[in-house]
């Protein structure tokens, strides 16, 4: 175990169920992403779940006779499938056009939308300030708008009464998140060991069949990735397997950011 991260690994744990927003551009983002830690929310702390996918999912084929509409029914029922697998039973498709996501106000405000009627203590997105990953890829541009419109629907629209005032005339009063989780990032806080959920976390995976495939082509491919990446993951912090996160606290003593800073330099000085 490496010291920067020996004190990243635990998230705590809530007594209280509570409730969680898991937003993403794409189906199947929430599966290779983020499906074990919601998979362990639920069972082990009794978290009530919306997933809200934006795009229709209908650029995820490059088969000249794949037609949109089949290919957009065919993963809507792919998604509701891998959510039931988890235990989330609460899907909400927004249907934007996928490969073109902007991070626009009609999106934002859709997403203030469910977080005020849902209330969750806590909201999960893609991290939208990662634009390379690494040396290896381009961030999909859809990532970085779903998780701009994301954290800005927490802050400030959620919460500030005057923003969005058609939502107050729908009946949507405001509310303050608790907790903002970022994934697909470059800067994480947490490792969360999901040691416990991986092998539910591949069964959600493998509903996804018009995107990985199924049997060996599953197996091999998307499964092995993943796998090796949340055991790349875990052994950062002494588990097996692990997601990572940055996380932002919204309920804490503004002097804990200070405490935190502090505690981070000090790990870095000591690891080097
Ligand atoms: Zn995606």
């Amino acid at each position: 175990m490496t010291k920067q991260f020996e004190a990243l690994q635990a998230i705590p744990r809530r007594e209280e169920p509570y409730h969680i927003v898991v937003t993403a551009a794409h189906h199947d983002d929430i599966e290779f992403g983020v499906a074990g830690s919601v998979a362990r929310w639920i069972r082990e702390e009794g978290a009530t779940v919306t997933y809200v996918i934006i795009t229709d999912g209908g650029a995820g084929s490059n088969e000249p006779d794949m037609a949109r509409k089949q290919l957009v029914d065919l993963r809507y029922h792919e998604q509701l499938e891998a959510a039931a697998r988890v235990g989330v039973y609460d899907v909400r498709f927004l249907g934007y056009p996928d490969g073109c996501l902007e991070a626009t106000l009609a999106l934002r405000r859709d997403i203030t939308r469910i977080i005020r009627e849902t209330k969750p203590y806590r909201v999960v997105c893609q991290d939208p300030s990662t634009i390379f990953v690494h040396r290896a890829y381009v961030n999909h541009p859809d990532h970085r708008a779903a998780g701009e419109a994301s954290a800005y629907a927490v802050f400030p629209s959620a919460e500030t009464r005057p923003i969005f005032p058609e939502l107050l005339a729908e009946g949507y009063e405001p509310h303050k998140v608790g907790e903002l989780y970022l994934n697909l990032t470059q800067e994480p806080t947490h490792y969360h060991d999901i040691s416990s959920t991986i092998d539910l976390k591949m069964a959600a995976l493998s509903a996804h069949v018009s995107q990985i495939g199924e049997g060996d082509d599953f197996e091999n491919g998307a499964k092995k990735w993943l796998m090796q990446a949340n055991r790349d993951g875990g052994s950062l912090v002494g588990v097996e397997y692990a997601e990572h996160f940055r996380v932002l606290k919204f309920d804490e003593e503004r002097e804990s950011w200070f405490q935190e800073e502090t505690e981070r330099r000090e790990r870095e000085a000591a690891a080097k």
